[in-house]
């Protein structure tokens, strides 16, 4: 049985910047709380919530001396105030590009441009990303959404970092038709379109394609869909004890990819399990 790996498998730089943070924290003793889960991966969270870090949904449920650890997606200026007003300690571990789009929207509607946001209004970088822009942002998933708008004349679009490429540029299509005066920042993260098109590739090879990672995780299952247009045996696991131990031959390629909230030791386990089968 061969085994691939994707080389872009796993935590992209700002989940393992904001990760390495909490386990900073937990090496030198300081009592945190992350404000929402630092990773969309269950057993991530339970590792992390059994070494001391829980999850909290906003700076008032801090306790009296911890410190709020601020995840990857960023966050609205206004809870970056409220912890100051009530004196909690904040590790800002937001990704260095998410932390540029916020002062991209801020610079740009400061500036009297109107905001849009293509993206999924209900994600957590989203909303963070939203709350930067002076005045109202508008949030579009769809070109279907944007039919029908009322759009001001002049305005900055950017993109949510995970959006896939063409949904970007479909919705920008129909912007471009409606907005006389539109400054277009493609901000999608390339570590997200670099681990897709590497699934691609290994799914059209493999004869058996497994994809780790939560199963709450949108950009996991987006990468499940890219490989199972491809390989018809994909599947999508979260931990080593779901290998689909009957659905593997000895003679099969195998290739293996995670998502970008997917810890290397979940991954490492997955391959140990997969590799142990025909011992
Ligand atoms: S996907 Fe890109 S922008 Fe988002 S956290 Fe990872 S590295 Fe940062």
């Amino acid at each position: 049985m061969k085994i691939l790996i994707g080389k872009n498998a796993g935590f992209c730089f700002g989940v393992k910047r904001a990760a390495e943070e909490a386990y900073r924290c937990i090496e030198a003793g300081t009592d945190c709380a992350t404000l929402g889960p630092l990773i969309h991966n269950p057993q991530e969270v339970e590792r992390l919530r059994q070494a001391g870090i829980a999850s909290v949904d906003s700076p008032g449920e801090v306790k009296p001396g911890q410190t709020l650890i601020i995840r990857s997606h960023g966050v609205a200026p206004e809870i970056y105030s409220e912890a100051k007003r009530l004196h909690i300690p904040v590790i800002d571990a937001t990704c260095p590009h998410v932390a540029a789009i916020h002062r991209l929207v801020r610079e740009y509607s400061a500036g009297g441009d109107a905001v849009i946001i293509v993206g999924e209004a209900e994600h957590p970088e989203v909303r963070a990303i939203a709350g930067w822009a002076v005045g109202e942002a508008f949030i579009f998933s769809d070109p279907k959404e944007v039919s029908g708008r009322v759009l001001p004349r002049r305005a900055l679009v950017v993109a949510q970092t995970t959006i896939k490429r063409e949904r970007f540029e479909s919705v920008l299509e129909v912007l471009k038709g409606m907005v006389p005066d539109l400054t277009v920042r493609n901000t999608i993260c390339a570590a997200t379109s670099q681990r897709q098109q590497e699934a691609e590739a290994l799914s059209a090879d493999a004869d058996v394609m497994i994809v780790v990672g939560g199963h709450n995780s949108s950009n996991t299952n987006k990468l499940y869909e890219t490989c199972r247009q491809r390989c018809a045996r994909s599947y999508l696991i979260e931990t080593a004890d779901e290998v689909p131990v009957d659905g593997i031959r000895e003679t099969d390629c195998v290739a293996v990819t995670a998502g970008a909230s997917t810890p290397q030791w979940l991954l490492d386990e997955v391959v140990n399990r997969i590799r142990q089968l025909f011992e």
